[in-house]
């Protein structure tokens, strides 16, 4: 999401003129996205502001800006606190930046950090940096109003709001047209994705549908959708296209009914097999990965085998693991105690990741044999001889080069594999 946000800012920016460059020696301004939904991505902001430093008294011009939801946590305290940060941006102000720069050289230090009930920077067609130019990301909604007990975004990011699916799709059809073969549509909770107007309501499965229609060839894929939201309507409109891709992204948070109704998700372990039972039944081919909290308040040991048992149920193709660090503002801050000593957040979450890592490798020794359509994403990283690309369930496939190139499909049988990556020889003749 904060890529996605970056790409808008450098539209905005674009178009007043400004250049883009990745020489940190080349910039007047250097603008640091920001995360604040672990206190070690905070910290990691202020060791980079620190090393800084020493740039900064070689060219004494250059003005360093925080973007992004830790700007929005800290507001003015963070320039308080960072001496040589000269503004403030949070993530429904960046129309403000250009302004903001006019006005810093005169050694004023600047904050904007007002929330919008309606900013969804519809309207901005991104700068895509970085870019493979094969796949993109769409964000189609901003905030979030969930409230899990431990999460910062409902007080960084703010209300939920939907963007407007003609611009979504209009968006897609202009990447297709570029030579883009995958867009990722992005928000916090998609499936709470709702745009009502004269013509009637939009909701996720439709806009999924419409994204879809714009090319048999344009893969859709999105991230993330909460568990309490996943519809049947969704499951049978991804059944429904081929190019939809089949990989869920359903973050559980825990396996133990207590801590999911401390933690405010809204759903029983029931409920998430329940859902998972759904998308195996419409869609076979699917896979799943999930997000966990390794150590939230008051976790017991057996709510934490309760997590291990979900995960050896489900068997995630991917999960992103994390030990629960206490944010502030947060629910969990103002009436739970912290109280999982560090060394046991650690060992639970070790856990996690070496049963995790055993089930992702037994899932893709099950995929040696099969033939996948391949989306060529680029060369492999190991050797200038091979590709890589991702099969419809995202997971990752290197296999010899031939006469291919990237952006081009293409069929691939899997003849190895690791618990990270699948290997595959082309199977088109
Ligand atoms: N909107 C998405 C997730 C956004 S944050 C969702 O609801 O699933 C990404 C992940 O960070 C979360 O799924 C959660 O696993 C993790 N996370 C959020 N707050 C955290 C905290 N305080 N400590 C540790 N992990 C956290
Ligand atoms: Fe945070 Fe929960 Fe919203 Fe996800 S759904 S962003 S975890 S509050």
């Amino acid at each position: 999401m904060n890529f996605a946000d970056s790409e808008i800012v450098g539209a905005i920016l674009s178009k007043e003129h400004y250049l883009i460059t990745k020489e940190i020696d080349q910039a007047d301004y250097i603008l640091i996205n920001t995360c604040a939904i672990r206190d070690n991505a905070e910290q990691r902001i202020r060791k980079r502001l620190r090393e800084l430093k020493a740039l900064q008294r070689q060219r004494q011009w250059v003005k360093i800006g925080i973007l992004g939801c830790m700007a929005e946590r800290l507001k003015q305290q963070l320039m308080e606190e960072e001496d040589n940060v000269s503004f403030i941006v949070g993530p429904d102000a960046y129309r403000k930046l250009p302004e903001m720069l006019a006005h810093i050289h005169d050694g004023e230090k600047l904050a904007e950090t007002l929330l919008s009930d309606s900013e969804t920077y519809a309207d901005i067609e991104p700068v895509r940096y970085d870019t493979n130019g094969i796949t993109a990301y769409i964000s189609i909604m901003r905030g979030c109003q969930n409230y899990c007990a431990y999460c910062v975004v409902p007080y960084t990011r703010g209300r939920e709001r939907s963007r407007d699916p003609q611009t979504i799709v209009n968006e897609a059809k202009e990447l297709f047209a570029k030579g883009y073969r995958e867009v990722t549509l992005l928000g916090q909770n998609v499936n709470s994705y709702k745009w009502v107007s004269g013509d009637g309501t939009v909701g996720f499965p439709q806009l999924m549908a419409l994204v879809a229609e714009v090319s048999p060839l344009l893969r859709v894929r999105f991230a993330t959708s909460h568990p309490k939201d996943l519809s049947d309507d969704l499951l049978k409109v991804m059944a429904k296209y081929d190019n939809i891709c089949k990989c869920i992204h359903l973050p559980v948070q825990s396996g133990s009914e207590r801590m999911l109704k401390l933690m405010n998700r809204r759903y029983t372990p029931e409920w998430y097999l329940d859902r998972i039972a759904a998308i195996r039944h419409y869609l076979p081919t699917c896979s799943i990965t999930t997000d966990v909290i390794a150590g939230f308040c008051t976790e017991t040991e057996e709510d934490h085998q309760a997590t291990l048992e979900m995960f050896r149920k489900v068997r995630y193709d991917y999960a992103y693991m994390f030990k629960f660090s206490m944010r502030p503002n947060t629910y969990a801050e103002k009436h739970l105690n912290d109280d999982v000593p560090d060394d046991v957040k650690t060992r639970r979450l070790e856990e996690i990741i070496a049963l995790q890592g055993d089930i992702a490798l037994e899932n893709n020794q099950k995929e040696i044999g099969k033939e996948y359509e391949v989306l060529i994403e680029g060369v492999s990283h190991r050797s200038d001889a091979q590709l890589f690309g991702r099969n419809s369930q995202n997971k990752v496939i290197v296999f010899d080069r031939g006469g291919l190139q990237p952006g081009q499909y293409t069929n691939v049988r899997v003849t190895r594999c690791t618990s990270a990556t699948l290997i595959g020889e082309v199977t088109d003749k």
